[in-house]
C-alpha cells in the first residue's frame, strides 16, 4: 500500500532523493566509494558542499554580503548562537512568541542580553500570529518563527520594521520566495522541508557580526564557520549531501515559485474540506493558517481513535496532532504530493459519511 507520510519532521522527502541518496551510499557517482565513508576534505564532498551552498544561494536569491553555513546541532543550537553572536550584553533584542519554537528561542536568548517580547499569541493558545506591536529603535534585530509547526500558524507577511530580522524558518525554508535582504540571519534545520536530520541552513549577514565582545566558543562562533567555510570540524557529510539532492529535485520541478504555487493549491484543498466537513473544527484564524503543518480538532474528541484508525487504513501516517495541540496535524511540505492530500481529504469524507 502506498503510505503517505503527514509527518511534521523528520518528514517527507521527495521519492527520487531517496533512491539517488541509497545509490551515493553503494557508489557515490561511480568512485567506487560510499558517501559515508569519503573524507569532507576529498574533492567529491568538496564539490558537494559547494553545489549544495550555490544551489542554496540560487533557489533562495541569497544576495551577497550573506554567507551560507551548514551547521550541526540542530536548530535548536540556533537560539542561543544568533544571541550568543548578535546580542550584545547590554543590548537588546526584540521576539515575537508564537509558539513553542520561539518561546524556546526566547528563554536562550535572555541568557546573553535584555529581550523584550514584542507581542505573544499565547493566550490565544497560539491560534494566530500577533500584528499590533511596535519595534523598539534600539533592538539589535527582530526574532520570529515564520512558520509555526506546533499550531500550524504562518506569517504571510513579515514584520515591517528597519531593524534586520533574524527568523527560524525550519518548517517552511523553501517554500515560498523571501526577500533574503531583510534578514541578519535566517536558520532551519533541514529535517521539516530541506532534508534528512542532522544538518541546519544558517544564512548571515555579514554585518551581523563582530559586534559582541564576548568570548564565544569557537564551534559556537559564526565567524569561525564562516572562515572554516563550513568546515572548521567534520560538518554532517550525509546530510548535507541528502540536502543538496533535495534542492535539485526543487529546482527540477520549478524552484521555490513553483512549490509555493503548488503548496497554496494543497493547503487550500486541506483546509476547504475541513471548512466544509461537519465533523472537523480548524484550529488557526483563516488569515494565519499555515501552508505547511495544517491543525484541526474535531467538534467530538471521542472519535478520534476512529479517525486515526481510518487514516491508517488509507495509508496516511503521521496525522496525529501534537500533544500540545491534541486533534490531528497533516504536514504538507514541498515534497507532498497533490495525491497525497486528496488521499486525506477522502479520509476525512468517509469519515463524514460512517459518522456525521
Ligand atoms: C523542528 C523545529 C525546531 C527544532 O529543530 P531541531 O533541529 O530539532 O533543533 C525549531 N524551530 C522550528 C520552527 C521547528 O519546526
Amino acid at each position: 500500500m502506498k503510505v503517505h507520510n503527514f509527518s511534521a519532521g523528520p518528514s517527507i522527502l521527495p521519492q527520487p532523493v531517496f533512491q539517488q541518496a541509497s545509490q551515493g551510499i553503494l557508489d557515490l557517482n561511480g568512485s567506487g566509494l560510499s558517501i559515508l565513508e569519503i573524507s569532507h576534505r576529498s574533492k567529491a564532498f568538496i564539490e558537494i558542499h559547494e553545489k549544495a551552498k550555490s544551489l542554496a544561494k540560487e533557489l533562495l536569491s541569497v544576495p551577497d554580503g550573506h554567507q551560507i553555513l551548514f551547521l550541526a546541532g540542530g536548530a535548536s543550537s540556533q537560539f542561543f548562537m544568533s544571541a550568543l553572536n548578535c546580542l550584545p550584553q547590554n543590548g537588546k533584542a526584540a521576539y515575537l512568541d508564537t509558539g513553542s519554537w520561539s518561546s524556546k528561542a526566547i528563554k536562550e536568548a535572555k541568557r546573553y542580553g535584555q529581550v523584550e517580547v514584542i507581542a505573544s499569541s499565547k493566550e490565544s493558545g497560539y491560534r494566530h500570529i500577533p500584528k499590533d506591536y511596535i519595534v523598539p529603535n534600539d533592538a539589535v534585530y527582530v526574532h520570529f518563527t515564520s512558520n509555526n509547526t506546533i499550531a500550524g500558524t504562518q506569517y504571510k507577511s513579515f514584520p515591517e520594521c528597519s531593524n534586520p530580522l533574524v527568523c527560524d524558518m525550519s518548517s517552511d525554508i523553501l517554500s515560498r520566495p523571501v526577500d533574503v535582504s531583510r534578514f541578519g540571519i535566517i536558520y532551519a534545520g533541514a529535517q521539516k522541508n530541506m532534508g534528512p536530520a542532522g544538518v541546519t541552513l544558517v544564512i548571515v549577514r555579514e554585518d551581523m557580526l563582530g559586534k559582541v565582545d564576548r568570548d564565544i566558543p569557537s564551534m559556537l562562533d559564526y565567524q569561525v564557520h564562516i572562515k572554516g567555510d563550513s568546515m572548521f570540524n567534520t560538518p554532517p557529510v550525509f546530510p548535507i549531501y541528502v540536502s543538496l539532492l533535495t534542492m535539485q529535485w526543487l529546482k527540477e520541478n520549478g524552484g521555490v515559485l513553483a512549490v509555493a504555487k503548488r503548496n497554496e493549491e494543497k493547503a487550500s484543498i486541506l483546509y476547504e474540506e475541513i471548512d466544509r466537513n461537519g465533523m472537523f473544527i480548524p484550529v488557526v484564524e483563516k488569515s494565519d493558517r499555515s501552508l505547511m503543518n495544517v491543525t484541526f480538532l474535531l467538534k467530538d474528541a471521542s472519535h478520534e481513535a476512529a479517525f486515526l484508525n481510518l487514516c491508517k487504513e488509507a495509508g496516511c501516517d503521521g496525522v496525529k496532532g501534537h500533544r500540545s495541540v491534541g486533534g490531528f496535524r497533516a504536514s504538507i511540505y514541498n515534497a507532498m504530493p497533490l495525491e497525497g492530500v486528496q488521499a486525506l481529504v477522502e479520509v476525512m469524507q468517509k469519515f463524514e459519511e460512517q459518522k456525521g
